[in-house]
Parts: C-alpha cells; sequence; structure tokens
C-alpha cells in the first residue's frame, strides 16, 4: 500500500470532511525547507500560509533544528509541577521581557504560565479570569463578553467564545453563554469611512455591553487587529485602545488572544503595541516555537497571580494543568526561534516584504469578483464576491475558494482559503519574487473560480 491508502485506512484528518479525499487525497509531504514543502514525487509547494501560520522562519531552520536536537539529547521532558529547568524559566524570562508594556508600565505582563496549544492557553485565561474574580470574593462575575466573527479555538471553552457557525453550530447545547459584542471588522464600513472612524464607532456597543453587565462578567475577549480564521477580517487599533480604558474603568479583564497575531504578523511584535495597551492575560502560541513544536503560554499581571498566592488550606491556587506544560524542547525551539529576531531586523525587513506582497496584489483591487484587497503588516485577504457593489457572497455551497486552493496545488502554492477569502500569510523568509509568484497563482486561481 502507499502512503495515500494507508492514510485512508487509519486516519482521520483535521478540519476535514473526509470524503473529499475521495477526489483529493493529502498530499504526503517527505521534507520541507524554508517556504518550501516537498512531496513524495518530489513536487515542491510554497507554503503560502506557514502551516496554518505557526512558521515564522521557513521549515528546518538549521538553528532552531539543532537546539531541539541538543536538548533531546539531555532532557525531552519532565513534569513541570515540584520541578522546573532552564528553557522553561528562559522562556518565561524572555517572554515578559519582550510583552507589550503600557506607557510608565501602567500594566505590565510579569508572569508566564504554559498551556500546550492555543484552544488550551485560552481555556487557561477564562478560567484564571473567572477564578480571579472569585478568589476576590466576587462570585456575581461568571461570563465572558467576546466579539461576533471571533475563533478562539475548538475545545469547549475556547469554541463557546469563538462565533463562527462552521465550527460551533454542531455542539450548541455544550457550550457556555457569551454576551456577543458586534465586531469592529472594517470590512462592513460605509464607502468613504475610514478604518478609524469605523472601529471607533463599532466599539459604542461594546462600551453600553460593558456597563451594563460589568457586574457579571469577568473579562472581554478579543483577537487583537485581525480576526483571521474569521476571514482576516481587520480592524483599526483604536478600538482596542477605547477597550482597554473601558475594562479597566468598570473593572474587566482584557485578554487578548495574540496565538495568530503574535511574533510580527501584524507589522509590530505584538499587535496590542499599536494601541500602545497590555492586555491582562495575553495568550500566545503557534509563532511560538517557529512552527516546530505545540507549546502555549498565557501571560498575566501581578494582581492576578497574587489572588491565587497563599496558603494551601485557602484554597485559592490554580490547579489547572496539561501533561507537557512546559514541554522542554517546545521552550528550547521557541527561545530558538526568539533568538532569530535579535539577529536580525525581521520586523524592519517584514516592512519590505508587506509593501512587495500589497504591489504584487493591488490589480485584484479592480477585479470584478474582489470585494476587497485588506492588509496588515504581513497577512494580506482578499475576499472574493459574487456581487462587488452590493457585496453579496457567492452561495458557500458553491466553495469557489476551493477552486483556488486546487489551482494553487496545481501551480506549486499552497493556499488554503477561508471560505472565499483567499490569504498571504507566509514566513518570514519568502523572498520578492516568490511573493510575486505567490500572487501570480492565486490571481490565476481567482479567475478560474470566477469564470462564470
Ligand atoms: N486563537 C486564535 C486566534 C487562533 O487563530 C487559533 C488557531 N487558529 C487558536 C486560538 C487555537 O489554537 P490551536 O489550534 O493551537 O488550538
Amino acid at each position: 500500500m502507499d502512503l495515500r491508502e494507508r492514510d485512508r485506512a487509519v486516519l482521520w484528518h483535521p478540519c476535514t470532511q473526509m470524503q473529499d479525499h475521495e477526489r483529493l487525497p493529502p498530499i504526503a509531504i517527505r521534507r520541507a525547507h524554508g517556504v518550501w514543502l516537498e512531496d513524495e514525487h518530489g513536487r515542491r509547494y510554497l507554503d503560502a500560509i506557514s502551516s496554518w501560520w505557526v512558521n515564522l522562519f521557513g521549515h528546518a531552520h538549521p538553528t532552531i533544528s539543532a537546539a531541539v536536537c541538543r536538548q533531546a539529547q539531555d532532557l525531552e521532558h519532565v513534569l513541570l509541577a515540584g520541578f522546573t529547568h532552564e528553557p522553561a524559566v528562559a522562556l518565561a524570562e524572555r517572554l515578559i521581557e519582550m510583552s507589550p508594556a503600557e506607557p510608565e508600565n501602567k500594566k505590565r505582563l510579569t508572569r508566564c504560565f504554559y498551556a500546550d496549544n492555543g484552544s488550551t492557553a485560552v481555556e487557561v485565561a477564562l478560567k484564571m479570569s473567572f477564578h480571579y474574580w472569585r478568589n476576590r470574593g466576587d462570585t456575581r462575575k461568571t461570563r465572558f463578553i467576546a466579539l461576533e466573527n471571533a475563533y478562539h479555538g475548538e475545545t469547549l471553552g475556547a469554541l463557546a467564545v469563538s462565533d463562527l457557525p462552521l465550527y460551533r453550530e454542531s455542539y450548541g447545547p455544550l457550550l457556555m453563554d457569551v454576551i456577543r459584542a458586534p465586531s469592529p471588522d472594517c470590512y462592513h464600513r460605509k464607502p468613504g469611512e475610514g478604518w478609524g472612524a469605523y472601529s471607533a464607532r463599532r466599539f459604542e456597543p461594546l462600551a453600553r455591553l460593558l456597563e451594563r453587565h460589568a457586574d457579571e462578567v469577568c473579562a472581554v475577549i478579543i483577537e487583537p487587529l485581525v480576526q483571521c480564521a474569521g476571514g482576516m477580517r481587520m480592524y483599526h487599533p483604536v478600538y482596542l485602545e477605547r477597550l482597554r480604558a473601558a475594562c479597566d474603568a468598570v473593572g474587566v479583564h482584557l485578554i487578548a488572544d495574540e496565538v495568530a497575531v503574535g511574533f510580527g504578523r501584524t507589522g509590530s511584535m505584538f499587535a496590542c503595541e499599536q494601541a500602545a495597551v497590555s492586555p491582562d492575560f495575553l495568550c500566545l502560541s503557534k509563532g511560538l516555537t517557529g512552527g516546530y513544536l505545540a507549546l502555549g503560554a498565557v501571560l498575566t499581571t501581578d494582581e492576578v497571580y497574587g489572588a491565587f498566592y497563599g496558603d494551601f488550606a485557602s484554597r485559592i491556587a490554580f490547579l489547572h494543568s496539561h501533561s507537557y506544560t512546559g514541554n522542554p524542547l517546545a521552550c528550547r525551539a521557541a527561545l530558538a526561534t526568539l533568538g532569530l529576531f535579535d539577529e536580525r531586523p525581521v520586523l524592519e525587513h517584514n516592512r519590505l516584504l508587506a509593501r512587495t506582497m500589497a504591489t504584487a496584489t493591488a490589480h485584484l483591487h479592480d477585479h470584478p469578483h474582489v470585494a476587497e484587497v485588506r492588509q496588515t503588516g504581513m497577512i494580506v485577504a482578499i475576499e472574493l464576491v459574487k456581487d462587488k457593489v452590493h457585496r453579496v457572497p457567492y452561495p458557500w455551497q458553491e466553495r469557489r475558494g476551493r477552486i483556488v486552493y486546487v489551482h494553487g496545488l496545481s501551480r506549486g502554492v499552497l493556499l488554503r482559503p477561508l471560505g472565499d477569502v483567499i490569504y498571504f500569510m507566509p514566513p518570514y523568509v519568502i523572498t520578492e519574487d516568490e511573493i510575486r509568484l505567490m500572487a501570480e497563482v492565486a490571481t490565476e486561481g481567482i479567475e478560474r473560480a470566477t469564470a462564470e
């Protein structure tokens, strides 16, 4: 049996209707280097989406690979309860030092709690926030405010604060009840209205919800600047600025889920920096290990940490755990990845790449079936619609985005659209020529997908 047959006999793939594989079997990758994946027949695919946004500096990066290999020879894993190790401590120090702080350190993140992926980082933040209020004697706070079109992961707590019907519909009865606020997503702004004005206007309903529900709300959870899984929908930092001030005013936590946008994706190291705010909880994962190993981290404040600190008998400890919490190999991969930001001016270089991505996609603004080409830093999204003037989407059953996906594969570019939103979120080692190739293949795919 070849690998595909063996796969079909035993594997169940994530985020996949397995029947689709009858017509388009999974591609067997045997190695990868830089932005290129190579399949079992030697065919190459440019990884335009950083393998679900985890890869920052290319596949099989020699520095990260060497760091993980060295670590594997000394200590592969030890439980982090009752024990500690250099990689976990050094990474916590590093993350705290680089985390977004507010002017004059009004709010600072000083503690790192490890999880093992993005969803579990979100679970940790939700539980910690709720538990903080409870430890403080405020048992009325049991709810969360989350945004429309949000995505925070697929475990039940993370799914509850998410808002994408595709992922949550089937599980409705299992999910906690969340207060939903309108999204600041600028796709829906009026013609001629700027991003700043629109996002500021969209903050108003949330301001009212906060005033009305502050007594029962633990935290507001958001994806700063880009709602990624929700179709790479983008908004202005003014929204974060106002949200931070409003949360402070009414005594509600702010959870910033930077699982997807952290580590330079939006142009700054963390998206929160663009609004000069610091959250009460910062959730990190994905790019944290450069795409090598599963690791999550939640950074929080002294204030939160202090509410859990006391005599064991007081029963205020945070007893949450995952077996692989703070895994040494993953922490080492993260340290090596963050080290690469020190070696060269990555964010500066990304500005050049971002400009090239803008130029390479500029012609699509006028395409009759492109509603919008939008960009925040290293993320570019192209939204296909049936009717450009009224922004009427294609019926989802037509799966137009999938036509682009299939075309991309035939031309050696991995584009995995979110519905009818084609996007680029490449590793930072992509060249300008590769950006142009990516845009050319996407354009061909869009032509094909919108031809009739
Ligand atoms: N939060 C955000 C903003 C995400 O984009 C994702 C994953 N796409 C998650 C959380 C969940 O991360 P994971 O897939 O590692 O559980």
